[in-house]
């Protein structure tokens, strides 16, 4: 489905007598190697910090600064076409982020003016924050799936009500009362980080959207957000896999009010969905390029299998509200030091998983504030 590009079909024809000017230094780069095969294993903070890297002739990846966060940068992957660029996601709204894009497209011999169109994997911040801005300078479309776009003005311009629903859901996860407001407001420094502006594409499952010269197709993929897409380019079997598919780390997948009913479920099939493609090479939003998709495909679910065992383990001592069994699975630190929005992605990714085994008839739960979850069938007893 599509919505009427309004303006950005106007400025494209500006842009194309530009852009013979400023042409291209499409040739002058190698093709860089994956990064995967100097950093798999590395910790993420050791990592050298990428620079622009072509992906393919004609294609590039621009790595974009996020302030405070360990994930340090999410890239940028450029597409280039007669018209002008094509970006899939955006970065942070900063001015750092949006220094670092538009130097990063000058490396590469075009201008963030000349821009086209904005593909959003996903409307987390760091991907979605900065379209706005990008559109402003250049006039180019924005797009996003419509589960992600419809959640925009629930979520970034009147989030009162829905800071309610996170309130009461974390007491019904069993959070304790004086983590509540810090835990209910933990996502709100970084809301003027996102300008939350309004897509001009819609792109459901299987849609092509329009980047002249690349064979892009949209795989909605929810889970890690209820409208995530991963595109495949079909010439160069290249998976453009946003948070989806991470080489290292495993996205959070939280149980939220946002997220519907079951997002770990959906994320598990949207695992399965990608099994199919033949893949040369994965492009995530974050970390770093790698080959063997079906391989991490198959590693994310064993994580999740470990996960709900687990969870499983736990409720054999009887039943424990949602808190209770975060603070007792592991994490890649001790519990107490899991602060602000990391706890409640540590919590929502416990409940995640405790809903996925409910609907499976694995566990029960005893609703009220806060729901105790147990077995259906205690075990080992
Ligand atoms: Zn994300
Ligand atoms: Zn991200």
């Amino acid at each position: 489905m599509r919505v009427p590009q309004g303006r950005s079909g106007v400025v494209a024809e500006d842009r194309r007598r530009e852009l013979r000017v400023t042409s291209t230094s499409r040739h002058t780069h190698p093709v860089n190697p994956p990064h995967a095969q100097r950093a798999r294993g590395a910790a993420a903070a050791n990592d050298p910090f990428p620079g622009v890297e072509k992906v393919r002739d004609g294609l590039w990846s621009v790595p974009v600064p996020l302030p405070n966060n360990s994930l340090r940068y999410v890239l940028v992957y450029v597409f280039e076409t007669d018209r002008g660029p094509y970006l899939m996601d955006a970065g942070w709204n900063t001015d750092d982020a949006f220094g670092a894009l538009s130097g990063g497209l000058e490396e590469i011999g075009t201008n963030v003016a000349d821009v086209q169109g904005v593909m959003v994997t996903h409307i987390h911040p760091d991907h979605y924050g900065l379209a706005g801005r990008i559109r402003e300078a250049s006039g180019a479309w924005i797009s996003l799936h419509p589960a992600d776009a419809e959640l925009i003005h629930d979520r970034y311009d009147e989030p009162d009500d829905l800071l309610e629903r996170v309130a009461a859901a974390l007491r019904r996860m069993g959070a304790p009362e004086e983590e509540l407001t810090p835990l209910q407001n933990a996502a709100m420094p970084v809301r003027p980080l996102v300008d939350p502006v309004l897509p001009d594409v819609l792109l459901e499952d299987g849609a092509k959207p329009e980047v002249p010269g690349w064979d892009l197709t949209a795989i909605w993929t929810p889970g890690h957000s209820p409208g995530h897409l991963c595109f495949y380019e079909s010439t160069h079997d290249l998976m453009l896999s946003g948070d989806h598919v991470l080489p290292r780390i495993t996205p959070n997948i939280p149980y939220h009010p946002q997220a519907g009913a079951n997002p770990l479920g959906d994320y598990l099939e949207s695992l399965d969905k990608l099994e199919p493609y033949e893949v040369e090479e994965v492009l995530p939003a974050h970390e770093y390029r790698f080959d063997d998709l079906r391989t991490r495909l198959e590693e994310l679910r064993r994580h999740h299998r470990e996960r709900f065992a687990e969870v499983v383990a736990i409720l054999k001592d009887g039943p424990h509200d949602a808190w209770d069994i975060a603070a007792h699975m592991k994490w890649s630190r001790p519990w107490d030091d899991i602060e602000g929005f990391m706890r409640r992605a540590a919590v929502g990714e416990a409940a995640s998983h405790l809903r996925a085994l409910e609907i499976d008839g694995v566990i029960k739960v005893d609703d009220g504030e806060p729901a105790l979850w147990s077995l259906v069938e205690p075990r080992g007893s």
